[in-house]
């Protein structure tokens, strides 16, 4: 019996951080959307009770390490599971970049699994799990358009951004998450009004979710890597509507209404950044 599932990336729209927490978790506050570059999980199940795990990628650890494994060895120890799976991860979404891509591959690996094993949890009871192997799983499990809060894992559906491109720029370097957040200044930080990107959501206004586009944690990998500094001018020259870097990066996302002028950026792009996509956005969550 095999199942495959879709893990699809995310692109942060708003990501403030409030402060520090007791647990040293960041409270944050982020509008979060997913878009169609996507993974695929393909799992198998096996009749003796082993997880394993490779994949095409060789820039992801295939042992417990991965976050996919994690999943299935959550659910395997909570639900006291007889059974176990080979995962499979076709990667497509560039690693240590911003984008989720591990969370993603969690979370999908959790509603596969859910199948597969014949769990009957819902997508809220995945979700919980998800937060105990990342603050992004969550999110992923449902997927669409959330506004989250706590540490990321608290989420409430909101409704997609208005129709549009987005162009994903991924410079060469990869981005640590821990080392980004380590580097944060809070008291320096100029926060996004993230309750207006919210509402440029309600509202489906493009010009207001362009001019609200704002991560705090930009500002600290653009001091690590100026090559992000230089990927986000040339979005800007090209004529993007609004440009940000997702997550802790360092991939840059322009937006753009226009098809002509998302291959522009496209092509433009190319010739000095080689991991450069052009996607759509996925609508509304699941579950
Ligand atoms: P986020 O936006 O949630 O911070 P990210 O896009 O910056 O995530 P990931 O691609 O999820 O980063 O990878 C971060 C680290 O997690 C990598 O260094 C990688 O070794 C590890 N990892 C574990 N499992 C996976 C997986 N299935 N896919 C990608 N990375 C994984």
């Amino acid at each position: 019996m095999k199942i495959s599932v879709k893990a699809p990336a995310k692109i942060n729209l708003s990501l403030d951080v409030l402060h520090k927490r007791e647990d040293n978790y960041h409270e944050v506050k982020m509008v979060m959307t997913t878009v169609d570059l996507a993974d695929r999980i393909n799992l198998t199940l096996r009749n003796d009770n082993v997880i394993k795990i490779d994949s095409t990628s060789g820039f992801i650890p295939n042992d417990r390490r991965n976050l996919a494994y994690q999943a299935a060895e959550l659910l395997q120890e909570r639900f006291h599971i007889k059974k176990g799976v080979s995962i499979h991860i076709e990667k497509n979404i560039p690693v240590a970049a911003g984008l989720a891509g591990g969370s993603s591959d969690a979370a999908a690996t959790l509603k596969g699994l859910n199948q597969l094993w014949g769990l009957g949890l819902s997508f809220d009871e995945l979700a919980a799990l998800g937060a105990e192997i990342g603050s992004d799983v969550s999110f992923c499990v449902y997927g669409g358009t959330a506004l989250a809060t706590g540490r990321g894992e608290i989420i409430k559906h909101i409704p997609s951004p208005p129709s549009c491109w987005i162009i994903l720029a991924k410079p060469s370097t990869g981005v640590s998450t821990a080392e980004v957040y380590r580097r944060l200044k809070l008291e320096d930080i100029v926060h996004p009004n993230v309750e207006k990107m919210v509402e440029a959501m309600h509202t489906k206004d493009y010009k207001l979710m362009c001019s609200e586009l704002g991560n705090v944690l930009e500002n600290v990998t653009l001091s690590l890597y100026p090559e992000v500094e230089q990927i986000k001018r040339q979005m800007e020259q090209l004529g993007a509507d609004g440009v940000l870097m997702s997550g802790s990066g360092p991939t840059v996302f322009g937006i753009t209404k226009y098809e002509t002028r998302m291959r522009r950026i496209y092509n433009g792009l190319r010739g000095f950044c080689n991991q450069v996509y052009t996607v759509r956005l996925l609508g509304e969550s699941e579950g």
